[in-house]
């Protein structure tokens, strides 16, 4: 490294101490890694981020750090993935190496023994048969030490891979989370409406999908600003999953649009909770958290729709976006279901 390089990254080190101090952002690694990276202006997007913060008066909060860290740096579920199964790869195989040193070491032993016994069959001469003795007397040492780092191989290996195992599980069920709202994504939403729909044809019982897409949302991220925008989606995401209950499945299906998978509910049972959920969401008076300032409300839609025995996951789906583009025609914050559908007029498409 060049002195100049060196006087560089010191440079960026020292601004982002700075940045981390001014902000009242603890400065642990991530946060860090996060604010030298602003510092070397290597990620422009990143920067236009976190300098649209600076230039409200604002500074980047804890929670705000995080999830640009999160969005911008932490590898991926994917990279993570490849690191466990890498070092998966790499166990199994010194474990591999340690079995076959002691079959290698074992088979002598086979073959030592063997060769005793046929000179034990012959008449031998007392030191020869002492020397025999030392032989196998040694032979037998050498086994034991190769059992013995065996065992202790294979001890380390036990711990390792359940360490292994533990750090697949995290990636498993962070694979199926939403990483700004931490709830189920659109994979693990997929997943289980197929499973549901299995069960429906099975049991024979109700089953409702609930579509929610927040109004307007693209004007309140005009006016007050993405992370904002991004607190809102956390906000509703936790309105649904907290008014869920049992096996249904509240998931991030896209941007600002929300789904609830309803087992064993029928399309009333969903109206009513699609009520409360509306009504909640209405309810909820903002506030920007870092000065209080009054953000209004904010109003979601929903369509509802119900498993019928020829749908596929695809056309119930279908069905209950048309309740929702229905509930968007209709004036926004309304819920609806489709039997709605057939006693609403025709919706008129223009042309874009
Ligand atoms: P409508 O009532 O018809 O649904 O209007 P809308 O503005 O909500 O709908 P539109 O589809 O025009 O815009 C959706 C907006 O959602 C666009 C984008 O700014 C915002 N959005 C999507 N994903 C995210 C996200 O992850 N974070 C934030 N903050 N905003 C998002
Ligand atoms: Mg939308
Ligand atoms: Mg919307």
């Amino acid at each position: 490294m060049s002195s100049q390089e060196l006087k560089r990254a010191i440079g960026y080190a020292n601004s982002a101490f700075e940045l981390l101090k001014r902000s009242a952002i603890p400065p642990y690694p991530q946060f860090y890694e996060l604010l030298y990276t602003y510092a070397s202006g290597v990620n422009p997007t990143l920067n236009n981020r976190i300098n649209a913060i600076f230039r409200s008066g604002d500074a980047p909060s804890l929670n705000l750090a995080e999830s640009l860290y999160n969005e911008f740096l932490k590898a991926d579920v994917s990279d993570r993935m490849t690191d466990v199964s890498e070092r998966m790869h790499a166990r199994i195989e010194a474990v591999h190496d340690a079995i076959d040193t002691a079959m290698t070491t074992a088979n002598a032993y086979s073959g030592s023994l063997q060769m005793a016994s046929g000179d034990l069959d012959r008449d031998i001469s007392v030191s020869a048969m002492k020397a025999l003795a030392n032989k196998l007397l040694a032979e037998t040492r050498h086994m034991q030490e190769t059992n013995r780092s065996l065992e202790q191989k294979l001890e380390a290996s036990r711990d390792d891979i359940a360490a292994l195992q533990r750090d697949l599980d995290d990636v498993r069920r962070e694979s199926l989370l939403d990483p700004l709202t931490k709830i189920a994504n659109r994979k693990s939403f997929d997943e289980s409406l197929d499973s549901a729909i299995a069960e429906a044809i099975v049991t024979g019982g109700p089953l409702c999908l609930m579509l929610l897409d927040i109004d307007h949302f693209k004007t309140f991220n005009d006016t007050y600003g993405h992370q904002t925008g991004d607190q809102v989606l956390r906000l509703v995401a936790m309105t649904l999953k907290s008014n869920i209950k049992g096996k249904d499945l509240a998931a991030r299906y896209g941007g600002e649009e929300f789904v609830a998978i309803l087992p064993a509910t029928s399309l009333e049972g969903a109206h009513t909770l699609a009520e409360k959920i509306r009504k909640a969401i209405q309810a909820k008076e903002l506030l920007k958290r870092s000065t209080n300032e009054k953000l209004g409300r904010i109003t979601a839609s929903f369509g509802l729709a119900v498993y019928h025995p020829t749908d596929t996951a695809a056309s119930l789906i279908e069905r209950a976006d048309r309740c929702l583009y229905a509930a968007k025609h209709a004036g926004r914050n309304k819920v609806i279901k489709e039997d709605d559908l057939v006693n609403m007029a025709p919706i008129k498409i223009s042309a874009a």
